[in-house]
């Protein structure tokens, strides 16, 4: 084990007295989802013979059409629709996108600029990809105002007799933005509904999954999406992604990932159904597991003099732990040192690399059983100013401490600290 400076293990004991009274909060929240979780598959009678594999059209597979129900029961929707072979988060989001717009209409996000990869979604008029726009559906999105808030009066403006989704990206992805927690949403489902009442309104849930006791679908949104390699995959989850919400909504996104008159059901899960079940089941224990070790790393960055968001002691909603540091060389220094502690991987040196999807040179920790499985120990950070190091996840709150103070050692073996 790498020798730790005592500064950094004086700070370590200072802070985590400091966080005592989140950490217990963290606990009651797990523990009500938790139990939701059981709830729902005592409530659909899940068993062993739900777990088995099936194979070419797949028809009948009960253990699917159950993990189904179960996901629609854990997250108060209508229905759900909960397949491997959604390849990413940006490829379940497209899907419910494309599953319900059509061209001519509009889709307006109310929360500023989404998160990157979905720009080439939306794309430009004839970019010849397929993109949204490439099929005549227009896009709009009002910035949020300067105390990171929606701007009612634009949005105003912007709904028109076109508008036919609108898009609401709950976590800060990579932007110095709060996220938006549950209640803030309920807020902006009532706001826009009674500015336009038909509006189907549409809630990128990446990274939110039981980081609350609510979830979106809960406070009337329409259609949400996630992805299985973040939080509701439990950290065993192989791949996939989620969509539920009302039915007629997620049956169009089903003829979207099939063909239309298929839908959902066929699909051979191929030996991906018990992870996906136990990762539903693992997910709020581990999700509090990573937002515990967020607040640990939010107080420890803050008492080594650098700017977080959100602050240790702030309310969460999302897994995301955003650190301004002072310079690229501090960036790169707290990303190359939370790969120094991984169990995987632990001996290569992230490098900023052009990743397909992104603007900027992005550099990324991520020793992970799961690749790019992000509810596991990650971090990462466009290269670009104002220095901003984001990371997220871990399986147990000690490997997330382990992270935090390798980061802070490798500044200080640089002498950045
Ligand atoms: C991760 C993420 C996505 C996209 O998911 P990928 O699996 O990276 O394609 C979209 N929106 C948000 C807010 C995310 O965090």
């Amino acid at each position: 084990m790498a020798s730790l400076d005592t500064k950094i293990v004086e700070l370590q004991q200072q802070v985590e007295a400091q966080i005592e009274q989140q950490m217990r909060m963290i606990d009651g929240i797990t523990d009500y989802n938790q139990w939701k979780v059981i709830d729902a598959f005592q409530r659909k009678q899940v068993s062993d013979f739900h777990f088995a594999g099936s194979t070419g059209y797949a028809y009948n597979d009960r253990g699917r059409e159950v993990l189904d129900e179960v996901y629609a029961d854990v997250f108060g929707a209508e229905a759900a629709l909960v397949r491997p072979h959604f390849a990413s988060g940006t490829h379940t989001i497209a899907t419910a996108l494309f599953g319900v717009l059509r061209p001519g209409d509009e889709l307006l996000y109310i929360t500023g600029k989404p998160y990157d990869t979905l720009h080439k979604v939306i794309g430009s008029p004839e970019d010849g990809t397929g993109s949204l726009r490439d099929f005549g559906i227009g896009y709009r999105e009002t910035a949020l105002l300067a105390d990171g808030s929606v701007d009612w009066d634009a949005v105003k403006g912007n709904i028109t007799a076109s508008t036919k989704v609108i898009g609401i990206q709950r976590s800060r992805g990579y932007d110095w933005r709060s996220s938006f927690c549950i209640d803030e949403i309920a807020d902006m489902v009532r706001r826009v509904k009674a500015i336009k009442e038909d509006v189907i309104v549409f809630v990128d849930n990446c990274y939110g999954e039981f980081t609350e006791k609510r979830e979106p679908t809960e406070v009337g949104v329409d259609l949400m999406a996630g992805s299985l390699i973040k939080n509701p995959g439990g950290g065993l989850a192989e791949t996939g992604g989620y969509i539920c919400g009302k039915e007629k909504y997620v049956q169009l996104a089903a003829y979207r990932l099939t063909a239309p008159g298929i839908g959902g059901e066929v699909g051979a899960m191929l030996g991906t159904t018990r992870g996906i079940y136990q990762g539903l089941y693992m997910a709020p224990t581990i999700v509090g597991q990573a937002i515990k070790g967020s607040t640990f790393a939010a107080a420890m960055f803050a008492a080594s003099g650098f700017v977080t968001k959100p602050a240790w002691n702030e309310t969460r909603t999302d897994l995301i732990q955003a650190v301004q540091f002072s310079s690229a060389e501090h960036l790169i220094a707290f990303v190359q040192g939370i790969q120094r502690a991984a169990a995987v991987d632990s001996h290569v040196v992230p490098e900023p690399w052009d990743m397909p999807g992104y603007e900027h040179p992005v550099i990324m920790a991520a020793g992970t059983f799961i690749q790019g499985g992000s509810l596991e120990l990650s971090a990462d950070a466009p290269i670009r100013e104002p220095y901003i190091g984001y990371m997220q996840g871990g399986l147990t709150y000690s490997h997330v401490k382990y992270g935090v103070l390798m980061a802070l050692q490798t500044m200080k073996d640089r002498k950045l600290l």
